[in-house]
């Protein structure tokens, strides 16, 4: 869109083209490229925003925006088999309301890492009562108390009021996607919060939940 027509069309509704943006700023910024300069920071700067745009790509974690059918498809595949949209929600955090327009068409264009999440829901959660094997999940369950959570804890985290109480040799589909989710979102804090708060001065803790305040005389 360099041509005088489209420039004056932008002018018309009142966007500025991207020369003209362009002039105001210092070269080495890659507006001024895109705005036609040539000159070797522009070209720099151009290389540099591409080269991180591919590495991100390839990462995984490019999060431009892509066309949402392929997001679309699968969230009806999904829904054929039961997997209710609230379960998408919570396992993607992606708002209700959003997941909805994607699936009825009215988005058109979403964030790659959207389309990410939701193509990773998986067809296991059609089923969430159904039993699985539960050593994954005592894997990751034993490497939460070895880093220093207590079972207490992972349950109120969890969102149980009593301890864990799962089984040793199978446990729920619901129940091992929970956990790993939790794993996941415990992992990406660096595990931060496995060491308790040290106690408040001259406090003991003789059993867990109660504190004895020593004192003094
Ligand atoms: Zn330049």
């Amino acid at each position: 869109m360099t041509g005088h027509q489209s420039t004056s069309k932008l002018a018309s509704r009142g966007l500025k083209p991207t020369a003209v943006l362009a002039a105001n700023r210092a070269h080495g910024e890659r507006i001024r490229y895109l705005g036609g300069c040539r000159c070797d920071a522009c070209r720099r700067a151009n290389t540099d925003y591409e080269r991180a745009r591919v590495k991100a790509r390839n990462e995984g974690d490019w999060n431009g925006i892509v066309p949402a059918f392929r997001a679309r498809t699968h969230l009806i595949a999904l829904s054929k088999i039961n997997v209710g949209r609230r379960a998408i929600a919570d396992a993607t955090d992606i708002g209700n309301s959003i997941l909805h327009e994607i699936k009825t068409g009215r988005r058109k264009n979403i964030r790659a890492r959207t389309e990410r999440k939701i193509l990773a829901v998986t067809v296991e959660m059609a089923a969430p009562r159904a039993m699985t094997d539960a050593s994954d999940t005592w894997k990751l369950l034993n490497e939460l108390l070895e880093k220093g959570y207590k079972k207490y804890q992972i349950a109120q985290k969890l969102g149980y009021s009593k301890s864990l109480q799962f089984k040793r040799d199978l446990i729920t589909v619901h129940n091992a996607f929970k956990v790993r989710r939790l794993f996941e979102k415990l992992k990406a804090t660096g595990f931060a919060d496995a060491k308790p708060a040290a106690l408040p001065k001259n406090t003991t803790s003789p059993k867990r939940g109660m504190l004895v305040h020593r004192m003094e005389d």
